[in-house]
């Protein structure tokens, strides 16, 4: 047997490593940057801290050298040499990643963009910015507020995740919905390849068929085509209203039909549609001391949130569908925000819910997503099959419904089992496995449960093409390929 091109290197997984945290690999590295790079922009021995080993779910190989370039060209320097070296790198960002794309393996180089930070600019005409791939996702939101115009997308991770990052994961978060995912955002970005070339596409031009638009090929890749250095961002008009209901409802068709009519009556405001089965909700709320804006007891639970620019008329609009709700039986119960302090405060039951969930132990996690017309039948037919498995099995349940994300964990011992019977129901109602958090190492064997082997064969031609030598986050979305000699 012998790897291919798209495959793993000669050297990865044997990390030569020698007396004083060093490898021979990352030596020969180190002497083809000295002198080009400055002294912050190596880290080697002690001076590697152990948040640079994993990302939030995974921890991975504390690696011997973290390379920390300032700008474009730096990237470019490293990327060159590591490629010429046939280094195997792993790209980091914020490291809130969810499946381990950030985690460095064995014998792999650490290339965090954290240096990459700041916003370079910002255009009030086109209503876009320019950020560095290592801004946190916070500062672009507040750059957006300070200029009176609003970011789309917001994410739990906010104020550590990254341009970068949200780039290469393709984030969603909370209002997809309304804004799109972290692509709609992308009005351009640049990108390094593994060989060092530098790509750069930051225009900002809303229409530009100037020939192939070679940025997309970056967004939701997890770092394994290129090296995203910088982006072009689009930003909205800020809202003047935001609004936020609790609800209590008595099922999960009812949670269905709610969001399929309220499309039509808040059309054009509503911003985000959050589901919360009954376990999450009350396990939440008695782990956190909260004081329940519902009570327990009801079927499902739901939040509701619209964002507008006629306060009066958005008002009356929200209020009035969320009476016909409660009126037809849609809804059992609705709380809804007055002040800004109430907002926030129902927003943080949402965002709390993972504190409960994290304090149940280590739980196979699915962040999957479902069609909306099979959601009953998937969680159905899972529910039994993790039943016929481990009758003690618990499951955990809570999404962005608009985006028919769930996200979906299993309390069971059959912990192998449980990921088997989730994928294979996800397959069967035509899902996939990853709606937002990526692929990275830990759902590379779950990939093809949700695209055919001709979309797998054109994804590797992709990475053959662009890193031919696999220096880049190798082993991230799928396996490297392996033929026989
Ligand atoms: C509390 C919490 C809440 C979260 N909520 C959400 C949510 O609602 N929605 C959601 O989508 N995600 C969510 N996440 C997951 C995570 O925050 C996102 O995936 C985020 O986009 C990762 O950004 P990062 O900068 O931390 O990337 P990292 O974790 O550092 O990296 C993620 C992947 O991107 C690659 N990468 C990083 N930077 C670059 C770059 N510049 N160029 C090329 N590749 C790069 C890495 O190699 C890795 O494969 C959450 C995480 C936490 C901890």
């Amino acid at each position: 047997m012998h790897l291919d091109a798209s495959g793993i290197m000669p050297g990865r997984g044997e990390t030569g490593r020698r007396e004083g945290g060093s490898s021979i690999h990352t030596d020969r590295l180190v002497a083809r940057l000295e002198g080009k790079l400055d002294a912050a922009a190596i880290l080697r021995g002690d001076a590697v801290s152990e948040g640079y080993a994993g990302d939030a779910s995974f921890r991975g190989t504390r690696p011997l050298l973290v390379l920390r370039p300032r700008d474009t060209a730096d990237v470019s320097t490293i990327l060159s040499a590591a490629n010429d070296l046939g280094q195997p790198l792993v790209v980091q960002g914020g490291r809130t990643g969810l499946c381990g794309g950030a985690a460095p393996q064995a014998g792999e180089v650490s290339l965090s963009l954290e240096r990459l930070s700041g916003i370079e600019s910002f255009d009030p005409k086109s209503q876009t910015l320019i950020a560095g791939a290592g801004t946190p996702l916070q500062t672009v939101q507040q750059a957006a507020s300070d200029a009176g115009l609003f970011f789309g997308v917001d994410i739990g991770s906010r104020g550590s995740a990254t341009v970068g990052g949200n780039i290469a994961t393709n984030a969603g978060g909370i209002r997809v919905l309304r804004y799109g995912m972290f692509r709609a955002q992308v009005m351009g970005l640049e990108a390094v390849l593994a060989d060092g070339t530098v790509l750069t596409s930051l225009k900002g031009l809303p229409k530009d068929n100037s020939g192939y638009d070679l940025g997309p090929l970056f967004i939701g890749t997890e770092g394994t085509l290129g090296v995203v250095t910088r982006a072009c961002l689009k930003l909205h008009a800020k809202p003047r209203i935001e609004r936020v209901a609790f609800l209590a409802l008595p099922s999960l068709a009812a949670a269905q039909d709610l969001l399929e009519r309220l499309r039509v009556e808040l059309f054009g405001i509503l911003s985000a549609f959050e589901v919360i089965f009954p376990g999450v909700y009350e396990g939440s709320v008695a782990y956190s001391g909260l004081r329940p804006p519902v009570a327990t007891g009801a079927g499902m639970y739901a939040m509701v949130e619209i964002q507008g620019q006629a306060p009066d008329e958005d008002n009356e609009r929200f209020e009035a569908a969320l009476g016909r709700a409660l009126e037809d039986g849609l809804a059992d119960d609705v709380v809804l925000s007055n002040s800004l302090r109430e907002f926030n405060a129902l927003w943080a039951i949402r965002d709390g819910l993972n504190d409960y969930l994290f304090s149940l132990g280590d739980m196979p996690g699915f962040d999957i997503s479902v069609p909306l017309s099979r959601m009953q039948e998937f969680i159905s037919g899972a529910e039994a099959d993790l039943a016929a498995l481990d009758p003690a099995a618990r499951t955990f349940i809570f999404g962005h419904m608009g985006d028919g994300n769930l996200h979906y964990m299993v309390q069971t011992k059959m912990k192998d089992a449980a990921y088997e019977a989730v994928y294979s129901r996800i397959a069967a109602v035509g899902g996939g496995v990853s709606a937002e958090h990526g692929i990275g190492v830990e759902k590379v064997d779950w990939l093809q449960y949700a695209r055919s082997p001709a979309e797998i064969g054109a994804m590797r031609r992709l990475k053959a093409a662009f890193d031919p030598k696999g220096i880049l986050n190798p082993g991230r979305v799928f396996a490297p390929s392996v033929r026989s000699a």
